[in-house]
């Protein structure tokens, strides 16, 4: 089958079946260009909480979808490709949340979103990277606080809020920690008149060097509405995309072409086809894990109205 030819029957497909595809922003070109919604996790958490199709295509990695589910608890939510998952998220289960509370007891628990069912499960709020600071600063800065999975999300928050009573599991996106001071100091060099965006998935020596720390949603916010020409984005390459689409006036230099997160790579036009022709990999949770994980992504999102 052509692309042309995949798209078409994508397209038949998803109408026939009152589906809707959904795809973060590090997903492949490809797969952004087919998406209905694209966007971070937030933005694809509230509309995975808004929408009426019966059947949702996500297009991204296993907590997402996961999350998806858990918002719409009555919709059938499939990952095209089941074995998409964050490496992150996979860094700390329930039982080691669990023990971390015992030692901590009577704190806030946070999970950074991206964490699986069974972590968020043991929490009490969730934060995303576009609303972390603002929800960290909203919590009393007597009460103490576990945030997981990421050491490096939580240490920005931790410092921007000044709320010294946290503690900060030792969780990390590999694809950003591994980036260093050195090579953003190089594209610095190179582009002088860029300003750096990055993720605050990154970690603080490069965070410093950084002229604005955002999600990836709000990167795309921010280049739209501002007049600076050039950007090194300090973050996954697939944001390039979408950027570049968007902005085709406007000269975006990745960090590093080795800044790929092989799990948003996988899902191609074919596995999305798959999905809505097969409807297999569908994300069944446990009901309990289900209800008790809701929990948190729901006073989430209404902390963040
Ligand atoms: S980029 Fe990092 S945080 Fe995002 S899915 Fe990949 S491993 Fe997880």
């Amino acid at each position: 089958m052509t692309q042309e030819e995949l798209i078409k029957r994508i397209n038949e497909l998803k109408r026939a079946k009152n589906a809707i595809i959904l795809a973060h922003n590090y997903e492949l070109g490809e797969i952004q260009d087919i998406a209905d919604f694209c966007g971070d996790s937030l933005e694809l958490s509230i509309k995975a909480a808004n929408t009426d199709n019966d059947l949702i295509v996500f297009c991204g990695v296993r907590f997402m979808a996961e999350t998806a589910k858990m918002l719409s608890p009555d919709k059938k939510v499939i990952l095209p490709v089941a074995h998409a998952t964050c490496e992150m998220a996979e860094m700390i289960d329930g039982e080691q949340l669990r023990a971390i509370k015992k030692e901590y007891p009577n704190s806030i628990t946070v999970a950074y979103v991206n964490s699986t069912a069974e972590t968020k499960a043991e929490c009490d709020l969730c934060v995303t990277s576009s609303n972390a600071l603002k929800i960290i600063a909203s919590l009393p800065k007597d009460k103490h606080v576990i945030f997981v999975p990421d050491r490096n999300l939580g240490s920005y928050c931790k410092e921007q809020t000044n709320h010294s009573n946290m503690y900060l599991y030792d969780g990390f996106c590999p694809v950003h920690d591994r980036l260093t001071v050195e090579v953003l100091k190089k594209r610095k060099a190179e582009f002088p008149n860029a300003e750096v965006l990055i993720h605050p998935e990154s970690r603080k020596e490069l965070v410093e060097l950084a002229d604005h720390a955002l999600s990836t949603g709000k990167i795309l916010t921010y280049v739209r509405e501002s007049d600076k020409k050039e950007f090194i984005i300090v973050t996954e390459i697939g944001i390039l995309h979408r950027l570049e689409k968007e902005n085709p006036d406007k000269k975006f230099i990745p960090i590093s072409c080795e800044a790929v997160c092989p799990h948003m790579k996988l899902i191609r036009l074919e596995n999305v086809l798959e999905a809505l022709e097969k409807e297999e990999n569908e994300i069944i949770l446990d009901k309990e894990i289900m209800e008790k994980a809701a929990k948190p992504i729901r006073a989430m999102l209404d902390l963040s109205k």
